[in-house]
């Protein structure tokens, strides 16, 4: 089927969606205002025309730390884009949030099947295989540290830990992707996390080297017969 992104924005758009995680877009008489949601565009904002400004706004925090994902609830504020057209504005958006319209398209097209965790780390190798091992217990808390809304991500989760076991350790709104992950937000157009990103399965490896290892009791029964006199 074809896939047209700028003909599905403008379709978003007609809906009446004007935000993307932290990111207000705006139509105007003369194509769109894009900022930081906690700004106003009468604001003194330091303005921009060309959409791939948004590359250099996305890439740190306010402090200057590198944002390793886009989707983290940093991002700077102070700048304002003012783009001609629609084609502009999806250049701006997918440097702010990469790969997140065309995730979006195919989930409304039924086509972003979500990817449950034990298959994720099932086919880890190399450095990563030791990740096979994470408890459901470890899992948790790793997830629940780095995907929450609040300060780690602000996808939408579209996979579980297996199929019958839900990821209990983030609100219930984390699974639907019909609910703003920020509070307030004007009608939006969804961040969605189809499966635990790299940088999850790294944290996971992390948790599962700095927990010690328990040496078997002395009186356990031993695992393998004596030699024989
Ligand atoms: S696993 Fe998904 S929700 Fe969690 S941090 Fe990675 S991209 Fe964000």
């Amino acid at each position: 089927m074809k896939r047209d992104l700028t003909q599905a924005l403008a379709r978003w758009i007609s809906q009446g969606r004007r935000q993307i995680g932290e990111v207000l877009f705006l139509p105007t008489d003369h194509g769109f205002l894009v900022h930081h949601h906690l700004d106003s565009p009468s604001a003194d904002l330091e303005p921009h025309t060309d959409p791939n400004a948004a590359r250099r706004i996305a890439v740190a925090d306010a402090s200057g730390e590198f944002r390793p994902i886009k989707t983290t609830p940093n991002l700077r504020r102070g700048w304002l884009l003012k783009l001609p057209d629609i084609t502009a504005l999806r250049t701006a958006l997918e440097a702010l949030y990469p790969a997140m319209l065309g995730s979006f398209l195919s989930f409304e097209r039924g086509e972003l099947p979500g990817v449950h965790l034990r298959e994720t780390v099932g086919r880890q190798s190399g450095m990563y295989a030791i990740t096979k091992k994470v408890t459901d217990n470890q899992a948790l808390a790793v997830i629940a540290r780095n995907c929450n809304s609040e300060h780690g991500c602000l996808k939408a989760h579209l996979w579980q830990i297996d199929p019958t076991t839900p990821v209990s350790s983030l609100p219930a709104s984390k699974t639907d992707p019909s609910i703003p992950q920020l509070p307030g937000s004007a009608p939006f157009l969804p961040l969605l996390c189809a499966e635990a990103c790299n940088l999850l399965v790294a944290k996971f490896r992390e948790e599962i080297k700095k927990t010690p290892y328990t040496p078997p009791p002395a009186d356990a029964a031993p695992t393998a017969a004596p030699p024989h006199p």
